[in-house]
Formats: C-alpha cells, structure tokens, sequence
C-alpha cells in the first residue's frame, strides 16, 4: 500500500529543488565564451554574489562543488607548514580541516560537541594561548548540516578580538547563504565559501569563495596557490581566465536565475521564510519528542539552524524504517544521519526553494509514519505546524 505516487520531494539538506525557473534558463544551445550574453551573466552573478555575501570584496566562481570552494580558500591565502584552527561543531568544519591538513597545512582542532554551538570562551582562550601568534587562519562552519547546529559568527570574530588575535577568519557558509543573515564585511569575515546547490537553489557544480582586503594581503604571501584555483589568475582580463578554462555555461545561466530568484524575493523576506518554515517543523518536532523516541540533535533552541533540523533517535532506535516509510510510501526523502550520527538519526531540510505546503507535507508524512510505524510520539505536531505558521504569518 502506498500514497508515493506524483512528484517525489526530494526533502534532504542539499541538494535542494531546483525552481522550473532555474532549470528552464539552463535549457538552452552553449554560446559563445569570449563575447556575448555570457560575459554579462559572469559580470552580474560576481557581482551579486558579493551584494548576497555582503562584502565590499571579490568574488569567485569556481565549477566545483563545496570541498572545492574549501580547498581554493585555503590554498588562496595559506602555505605549507602555516597552522591553523578548526572549530568543532559537528562534520563540515572538521572535513575542511583534512583537506587543509592534505594541502600540508598544520591542523588543529578545537574539539566540539556535536550537541552544541561552538564554545566562544573557548576559542579566545585557545587563542590567548597561541602567544607566538602562529595560527594563521581560523575555520568555522555557519550552519553545520550533519548536526543542524548555528554557530554564531559574530560572537567568534568578537572571541578573536578579545584574545587580541589576529589570525584570518575563514567562514563555510555553503548551508546558510540565502537562508540566515550573513555579513561578510560587517562580522570581520576575511574569506567565506558558499556553493549553488544549498539555498541558492541552483544545481549541484558550482562554488564561490568571496575574499576580504586581509585576505588579498595574504594571498600575496600564499604558498599553496595553484593555477586552477589561484585568484589572481581569476582576475585576468580574459573572460576565460575568470574559470581557468571553458566556463560552466549552463550551470552560470541556471545560477543567473537562482539569484533573481532570490533578489526578487529579498534577503530579507527569504530569511525571514525560512525562520518561518523553521520555527513550524520546530514546533512539530517539539510535540512529537513527547514520545521520547527522539528528541532535537541541538540542546539549545537558540542553536538550532533556520535551514535543517537533525533529529536524533533515541538509544538503540533506528531510523531507517520511518526513513524506509517516507521514501516508499508517501514519496519524501529525508536526510539520513552521517558523520558521528550515521544510523541515529534523521534530518528536515528546510532549505532553499521551499515553501509552506512542502514543509507540512513532509511534517504530515513523518506524522504518517510515526502512526503507521508505531513509534511513541506527542500527537498534533503537524497541528501545532499548522497553527505556529497560522498565527504568524498574518493576512
Ligand atoms: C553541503 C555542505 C558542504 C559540502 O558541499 P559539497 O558541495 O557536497 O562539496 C560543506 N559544508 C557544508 C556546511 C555543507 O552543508
């Protein structure tokens, strides 16, 4: 027995749907790379970028995904032997710092909970502690989507201050831009990554970097450069040169859309949707952990991100039947658990071009599956869904 048939909804924290919008302007014969519309498409997505990263800096678009955004900042501002410091707070910063380590890089970690927000008094005092000032970079994850933690970046680069540290700070916002305020210039932010596939609603292939004044100051001492991702080879006069060879072409056309897509709407209202969206599975989850067959990943409810949630089972519970229900009997696929919450838990994303019907949907389906599977849960999640978004998203 099944309700899945129609359009599966592919309900996972990247890659997110992609708006017809989106994939009809990627619908169309390869141009010219020299002259013409794409030269303009290059010209206004740069541009954009940096309005949506809010920098004064420069940007970069590079055909890669987000590991490789990771690895042009790196290797844009960093030597071989530098050391730097990774926050823990789950998977993604941890992963940016193996690739880092792999460059030759000298690696350390502030270790993290994967429960909790990074420990702002405890990056100052570990850097109070670098009294030789050897840690060249600090790396840190704005929404991590393995724990579905915020880490507040303000409080970071204020924690660097305080210890009087100059070290540049280096932000992976690949989960967040378009979904959460960010403020490259205003929060200190020396270089931040994002990539098209999360909230920007574009296909999985394309990353950029967005560099500050410090850290085109650093990239002239930088040993890592290489020709692919160098950005100073990026800034050649050459359209080309702008992607060290043939550009992505129909990737930039569908990102073009996506970022229309997401000025029409504005920053701020695309925030304030998916606070919204958020705050309704937020209020589902909330009923249902009643059960006490599982509860929210992230203890604090401040620290909790506006663009996935990661629920996490209860010891000894599996969520691979209630991921098995949704995907084959009611067409949505969630996100499984990875990292260190592999096979504990599961994940809403809330992400992207998503809106009020989608996410109850899904609400409504994993609602479904608690039933049919008989998992212990607080009844009316969806109710209280329906009713938070009822009461604040006034006619
Ligand atoms: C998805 C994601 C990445 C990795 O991006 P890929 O495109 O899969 O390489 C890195 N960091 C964060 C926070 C992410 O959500």
């Amino acid at each position: 027995m099944t309700v899945a048939k129609g359009r599966e909804f592919l309900n996972i924290p990247g890659p997110t749907t992609v708006p017809d919008a989106v994939l009809n302007a990627m619908h169309r014969p390869a141009v010219d790379i020299y002259a013409g519309p794409l030269v303009e498409v290059t010209e206004s997505c740069l541009a954009d970028l940096a309005r949506i990263f809010r920098t004064e800096g420069n940007t970069y678009i590079y055909a890669a995904n987000g590991h490789g955004a990771w690895e042009a900042a790196l290797s844009n501002v960093l030597s071989r032997g530098d050391k730097i410091l990774v926050l823990g707070s789950g998977r993604f910063a941890i992963g940016w710092g193996e690739t880092a380590a792999m460059l030759g890089i000298e690696v350390d970690v502030l270790p993290g909970s994967w429960r909790h927000a990074v420990d702002t008094a405890a990056v100052e005092a570990r850097l109070r502690d670098d009294t030789e000032g050897r840690i060249k970079a600090v790396l840190v994850v704005q929404i991590d989507t393995a724990s579905g933690v915020f880490n507040d970046i303000p409080a970071i680069r204020q924690a660097m201050r305080a210890a009087g540290h100059d070290a540049l700070l280096m932000v992976d916002a690949i989960a967040s831009l378009g979904c959460v305020p960010f403020e490259m210039d205003a929060w200190g932010i020396d270089v931040a990554v994002s990539a098209a596939q999360k909230g920007l609603m574009t296909p999985p292939g394309l990353s950029f970097v967005a560099a500050g004044a410090r850290a085109k100051c650093a990239h002239e001492q930088a040993g890592l450069r290489t020709q692919y991702w160098d950005w100073t080879a990026r800034e050649g006069s050459l359209h080309y040169q702008k992607y060290c060879g043939t550009p992505p072409e129909h990737m930039l056309f569908g990102l073009r859309k996506g970022l229309d897509l997401l000025l029409e709407e504005g920053l701020e209202n695309a925030f304030r949707r998916h606070r919204l969206l958020a705050e309704a599975v937020r209020a589902a989850v909330t009923l249902w952990s009643e059960g006490a067959a599982f509860a929210f990943n992230i203890l604090e409810p401040q620290q909790r991100a506006d663009s996935v949630t990661t629920i996490l089972m209860a010891e000894g519970r599996d969520p691979k039947p209630l991921l098995s229900y949704c995907a084959q009997h009611c067409g949505v696929v969630l996100g499984i658990g990875i990292g260190e919450l592999t096979g504990k838990a599961f994940r809403i994303a809330h992400m992207g071009h998503i809106n009020a019907p989608m996410v109850l949907g899904v609400l409504g389906s994993v609602e479904m599956a608690l039933k049919a599977l008989d998992i212990p849960h607080g009844k009316g999640g969806v109710q209280a869904a329906v009713d938070w978004l009822g009461e604040h998203v006034p006619p």
